[in-house]
């Protein structure tokens, strides 16, 4: 059992980690077994499912890529859905061999943004339940920003303003575009 006295972990000493002064560790809860279910587990329910494509930068036969509600920290945060009501290990191979080339197109498309240095996939399936990849590009030069705390970084730093967050979503939905599919951004 996870004690309040616990050592910090080394990672809190890195010069990425966002936080500093006096921490401790949260006691480690019983498990909650059976766990509740997450958001959106059915089709009636699930936010994904019953967003239009208006409501997306670019969308295909299977699959839409939608930004964040808000302007990021960062230059740009995308999420990339499947239309099927699915998760990650339940995708047909049809989608599983999409999946990957979507993932390499929409990451060479954000990296080629003006000031972002790289990009980084997420997959957490903790919260809502449709599957959802998460790409965050990291601004060049923010070498404090390297690494897995990017995501907590993009809640801390102050939003960019919505001219450039428009225009970089628009610049990766026409990238996406020239592939296949449709940018709902264009004009
Ligand atoms: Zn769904």
């Amino acid at each position: 059992m996870i004690r309040v006295d616990t050592p910090l972990p080394e990672f809190v000493n890195w010069p990425t980690f966002p936080f500093s002064g006096s921490l401790t560790v949260r006691p480690l809860e019983p498990p909650a077994l059976p766990e509740p279910p997450r958001d959106g587990e059915e089709i009636a329910n699930c936010r994904a499912c019953q967003a239009h494509d208006d409501a997306y930068i670019w969308v295909d036969e299977r699959w839409r890529v939608k930004a964040t509600d808000q302007p990021p920290g960062l230059p740009l945060v995308l999420y990339l859905e499947p239309r099927m009501h699915l998760d990650l290990g339940d995708l047909p191979n049809l989608e599983a061999a999409e999946l990957g080339l979507l993932t390499v197109r929409i990451e060479r498309a954000m990296r080629s943004l003006p000031g972002v240095a790289r990009v980084h996939v997420n997959r957490w399936g903790d919260g809502a339940a449709h599957l959802h990849f998460c790409f965050l590009a990291r601004p060049a030069g923010a070498l404090q920003l390297r690494g897995s705390f990017l995501s907590m970084w993009d809640d801390i730093l102050p939003p960019i303003s919505t001219h450039d967050w428009r225009e970089n979503q628009s610049f990766v939905a026409a990238w996406l575009a020239d592939q296949g599919g449709t940018s709902m951004l264009a004009s």
